[in-house]
């Protein structure tokens, strides 16, 4: 069949060079990439929709457990601090580096938290056959606007840089909040290998409710 008499819904343009293709059904571990640059167009995985859901809630608790607990043990001169992330963000919440404190917290808790929630808010009724949520189509759009945005890794990398540059003038010690960033990051990533956007909206497509559904 040629492109120009393949139904509208049948097509996918590549969301990094535009080339066009007709979406063809992949089995569990099957990818579909761009030929013209690579691109990962469609990678379904059996299963998907449950273990995002299941590594999402593991990371929305780590991520509370990580904001409440002790970040670093650092010690100095007789001087001893263990102070959590939120107790550091709370340190600066007054004077000029109110907007730094604000958006550590936004960027590293609060967006990476949105986040997961607006994926568990699309995928649980979809995962239990139920149609889509009201606004599952705005909240998966969301999240995906919001992917560069959550930095938790980048924010592990930056401390354990840190670390390196401080050592030789305090003890230091990772606390609890570390390690909990330290794995959270590998459950993102892990959750990530399952989240398949084409899998996801074509889910939401077909659970959409009827027009006439909601007449009565
Ligand atoms: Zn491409």
């Amino acid at each position: 069949m040629k492109l120009a008499d393949t139904p509208l819904t049948e097509l996918r343009a590549c969301p990094h060079c535009d080339a066009l293709y007709r979406l063809v059904p992949l089995r569990s571990r099957e990818r579909g990439t761009c030929p013209q640059c690579n691109h990962v167009l469609v990678s379904p995985r059996s299963n998907a929709f449950r273990r995002v859901i299941a590594l999402s809630t593991a990371a929305l608790v780590m991520l509370a457990v990580a904001l409440f607990t002790p970040f670093l043990d650092l010690s100095a001169a007789g001087l001893h601090s263990d102070a959590s992330i939120w107790d550091t963000a709370m340190t600066f919440s007054s004077g000029y580096l109110t907007p730094l404190a604000v958006a550590v917290v936004a960027f590293i808790i609060i967006i990476p938290a949105l986040r997961l929630s607006l994926i568990l808010y699309t995928l649980v009724p979809l995962s239990l056959n139920l149609p889509a949520a009201r606004h599952a189509a705005g909240a998966y759009r969301l999240s995906e606007i919001l992917h560069p945005w959550s930095m938790a890794e980048i924010f592990v990398i930056g401390v354990a840089v840190a670390l390196v540059k401080i050592a030789g003038m305090a003890s230091v010690a990772p606390g609890i909040a570390f390690w909990t960033f330290a794995a959270l990051v590998i459950v993102i990533i892990w959750q990530e290998s399952f989240l398949d956007s084409e899998q996801i909206w074509s889910a939401i497509d077909s659970s959409a409710p009827r027009v006439d559904e909601g007449a009565a």
